[in-house]
Formats: structure tokens, C-alpha cells, sequence
């Protein structure tokens, strides 16, 4: 008797990195109900999105694909659509109103009930919906498939205790909870096992990991940790805040050979009032000091943000403080985004809204000079060799290989395929906003042969 062929799902992820690793968590739940992953969209026994609320544009996206799902429903009859992620979290029952072909609606704290929700959902023949307002307290650990074999994400902290007034993120993801560093420490040994050379660790707030553990830990004392396992060449971390980005955590990055001279540490604006007006807890002088602090044990770190344009009530010389914060600060990488009013969130009913063709007026000339800027950054590595840790081949050019520094810049360069996995000294050639190329210099062993 032949066995019967596994069913197969197809899932979607829209947002940040903490909801491709869910997405890979997912996965990894349903491969335990014999679920396996397939890239037809069509043929899919179950389809998933995982969503995402933080701009109003990404919940739009979501209403459209639900549209182009119904149809392959009614071509397949007897396949699944859930919808999980912030979008999901937040709507709950309510989405079905707006897309009645949706089987499964799952939060963001109900991630592990995946398996039980889609079989009740098989047994009933009509839609389930299961929404949790916060995680478990005991954070259940959960099986994965990784969708990349040489990095790798891991989930550190969840949720986030700030109440930026623009970010919805509190409501959907709830208050910080931190893995210990036991479970932590023992995902990156086995991902060091399987020949993983690179993991970035995960959070809303990765910065203020560990305040809510007993006893109390730090991000510092976890990257030391990390630095000790055994062929982890390289931990990252993700996204910090700030106020929690501590001296102990840029000690720890310049101590831990391990760990990478990048950090990413969002600033928002460059206007004290819009920053009141955000509740960051920071001015911009506290941030200046930051990268100073950070330059000054670091030299060769790169720094990356994010800003906001357009906040209710941002004046057009508020917005240009923000522009000169990026001249005077030189960021290698912005994430611009053009404010997006989110419910839940105070500033979405102030009074004082900008205009929509004002906010993207300002993005467009607020991109034009972080392109600049970062374009400037980048030419410092010409001529300079760096260690890369080669990804694969180029989707734009397959001609050529494609990784990452340490410092988070992507390099492209033409190598073997035997290279891929692989950490390779690269020597920078030329450098635009957006990514170096490079080649491999002469001599260096390329999978035990030398280049000519
Ligand atoms: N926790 C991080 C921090 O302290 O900034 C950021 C995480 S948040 C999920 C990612 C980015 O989305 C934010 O840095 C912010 O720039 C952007 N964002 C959040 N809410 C937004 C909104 N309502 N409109 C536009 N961008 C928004
Ligand atoms: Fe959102 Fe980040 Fe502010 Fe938390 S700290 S509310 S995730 S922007």
C-alpha cells in the first residue's frame, strides 16, 4: 500500500524579520502534523499570510491577497487559508467580515496552536478564530524550518514595554518577554552543530533583553555568552532602542570576536519636539552622544536607523533637522518611512496631520540624501579587503556571488559556487548606496586551489 502523499502549505510573509522567523516557526509546527512547505501558491493544501500592521499600506496588501487567495479557493475546494501576524492580532473575528473566505485567524501569542487550530478548523468545516492578549507565561518552545542554511534568526525577546504614540507594535505584540539564555544558548549550539556560521538575534527591543528575567540579565552578557559557542563566527542583533542601547552592550560588541561592529538603533527624527511628541525618551543630543560613544570604541562600526517623516504636526524646518541629522551623522543605512496613522495609537487622532503629498515630498528628499550619504560611507572600504560571508548567487546577477561583511554591507563579487557558506577576504573594487563589489584577490584559496 502506497502512503499517502504529505499535505502541502504555502505561506507569505509580509513585515520585519521577527515575522520571517515566526513564519519559519510555523512551519516547523505544521511540519509536525505532516504539512510539508511547497512554493506552488495554487496547489497549496493550506495557505498562510502572515501579516503585518505597522503601515497602513501593509494591512492593504493583505485585504488584496485574501481576494487572490478566495479565487484559488473556490478552484481547489476543500484547501485552508489562515491569516496570522499583527494584522490577525489585532482584527481578530472582524476580519472575516472583510474576507469570509479566511479558514484560521491566529494572533501573534497563539503561534504554537497552529497545528490544533488548522485540524479544528479540517474537523468543523467552518472558520476558527483564536486570539491570546498576551504570550504564555511559559514560552513554549517551538519546532522551526529555516528557509536559509547559513544565517539565521533567533528570537530573544517579544514584544515591546515603550508607547511610541505612532507605533501599534505594543498592541499587537504585547509586553516584553524574554527567552532565558539556556533556551538561547542552546538554539545557537545546535544551529552551530548544523554548520550555521552567522545568527541574528530577535526582538521588537532587542536592546532591553533580559530586565524581565530572574535573576535580571543584559544583551552585553548574552552576546559573551554567544561569543563562546563553538564555531559561531558571527551574532548580530536586532532592532535596539536608544535608551536601553547600554555602554555594557557596546563593550560587549567590541570585546566578543563574535560579535558584528553593526548596530542598528533607530532615531526616528531629528527635532527634540517631534521626538516629545513620539515619547522616544531621548533628545537628540543623547542620540548624538550615542554614536559618538559607539564611534569612539568602534570606529569601523556601522550605525543604521530608521526615520519617520511627516508625524502630526512635524513643521518643514523640524522635518530639515532631520535631514541634518543624517548629514551629521553619517548613517550608513536609513529605513525612511512617510508617517502612517495606526489605530490604537494616540497620534493617529491628533488634529494636526500633514498632508499626504507634504509627507511624500519630504520622503523623497529625505531619501535623495541618506542615497547620498550612504553612497559616501560605502566608498570607504575601497580597496579595502573584507571578510564575507557568502550567502549564494545574485538574483540580479547570477554571475555573481553575494554576502555579507560583518558590518551588515552586501558584497557582490564573482567566486565558485564552493565559496557559498563560506567567510572569504574580499577586496572592495567599487561601492554605490546600496552595496559594494568586489573580487576575490589574487592568491587567495579558493576550495583549496589558488586564484591565478
Ligand atoms: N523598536 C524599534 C524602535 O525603537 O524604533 C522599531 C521597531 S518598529 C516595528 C520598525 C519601524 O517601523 C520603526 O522604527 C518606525 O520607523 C516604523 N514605524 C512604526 N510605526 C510607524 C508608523 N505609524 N508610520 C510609519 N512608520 C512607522
Ligand atoms: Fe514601536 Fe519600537 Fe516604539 Fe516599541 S520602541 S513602540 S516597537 S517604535
Amino acid at each position: 500500500m502506497s502512503a499517502r502523499p504529505p499535505k502541502t502549505v504555502y505561506i507569505e510573509t509580509f513585515g520585519c524579520q521577527m515575522n520571517k522567523s515566526d513564519s519559519e516557526h510555523m512551519l516547523g509546527l505544521l511540519e509536525e502534523i505532516g504539512y510539508r512547505q511547497t512554493d506552488d501558491e495554487k496547489g497549496a493544501d493550506l495557505r498562510i499570510l502572515n501579516t503585518c500592521a505597522i503601515r497602513e499600506g501593509s494591512e492593504d496588501k493583505v485585504f488584496s491577497y485574501l481576494g487572490h487567495w478566495r479565487k484559488l479557493k473556490e478552484a481547489a475546494p476543500g484547501s485552508l487559508i489562515a491569516v496570522g501576524g499583527c494584522v490577525a492580532q489585532d482584527r481578530g473575528e472582524a476580519l472575516l467580515k472583510r474576507a469570509p473566505a479566511v479558514d484560521i485567524v491566529f494572533g501573534t501569542h497563539n503561534l504554537h496552536r497552529l497545528p490544533e487550530l488548522v485540524l479544528k478548523a479540517k474537523a468543523a468545516g467552518g472558520p476558527v478564530v483564536e486570539t491570546f492578549q498576551e504570550l504564555p507565561d511559559d514560552l513554549p518552545e517551538t519546532p522551526v524550518v529555516r528557509q536559509n542554511s547559513i544565517t539565521a534568526w533567533v528570537s530573544i525577546i517579544y514584544g515591546c514595554d515603550y508607547n511610541c504614540t505612532y507605533c501599534i507594535v505594543p498592541y499587537v505584540r504585547g509586553r516584553e518577554k524574554s527567552r532565558t539564555p539556556a533556551q538561547i544558548l542552546g538554539e545557537i549550539r545546535e544551529l552551530a552543530e548544523a554548520g550555521y556560521r552567522e545568527v541574528t538575534l530577535l526582538g521588537q527591543n532587542v536592546t532591553a533583553y533580559g530586565h524581565d528575567l530572574s535573576p535580571p540579565t543584559h544583551l552585553g552578557q548574552l552576546l559573551e555568552l554567544c561569543g563562546q559557542v563553538e564555531g559561531m563566527k558571527r551574532v548580530r542583533f536586532l532592532t535596539g532602542h536608544p535608551r536601553d542601547t547600554r555602554p555594557e552592550i557596546i563593550e560587549a560588541v567590541a570585546s566578543v570576536p563574535s560579535a558584528c561592529e553593526f548596530f542598528h538603533v533607530p532615531v526616528q527624527a531629528g527635532s527634540d519636539r517631534t521626538l516629545r511628541r513620539m515619547a522616544r525618551g531621548y533628545k537628540v543630543d543623547f542620540y548624538r552622544k550615542l554614536v559618538d560613544d559607539i564611534r569612539k570604541r568602534i570606529p569601523d562600526a556601522a550605525i543604521t536607523t530608521d526615520l519617520i517623516v511627516g508625524f502630526p504636526g512635524e513643521t518643514d524646518g523640524e522635518f530639515l533637522e532631520t535631514v541634518n541629522l543624517v548629514e551629521e551623522l553619517c548613517f550608513d543605512a536609513c529605513n525612511t518611512a512617510a508617517y502612517s496613522p495606526r489605530p490604537h495609537t494616540p497620534a493617529a487622532n491628533w488634529p494636526d496631520q500633514v498632508p499626504e503629498d507634504v509627507k511624500y515630498e519630504r520622503l523623497r528628499l529625505l531619501n535623495s540624501v541618506v542615497a547620498e550619504v550612504s553612497h559616501r560611507r560605502n566608498k570607504r572600504y575601497l580597496d579595502r579587503v573584507v571578510e564575507v560571508l557568502v550567502e549564494g548567487r545574485s538574483e540580479r546577477n547570477p554571475e555573481r556571488l553575494t554576502g555579507r561583511t560583518r558590518t551588515n554591507k552586501v558584497v557582490n563579487f564573482e567566486g565558485p559556487d564552493a565559496l557559498i557558506g563560506e567567510l572569504v577576504d574580499v577586496r572592495v573594487d567599487s561601492a554605490n548606496a546600496w552595496a559594494l563589489r568586489g573580487s576575490l584577490p589574487v592568491g587567495v584559496a579558493v576550495g583549496g586551489a589558488a586564484t591565478p
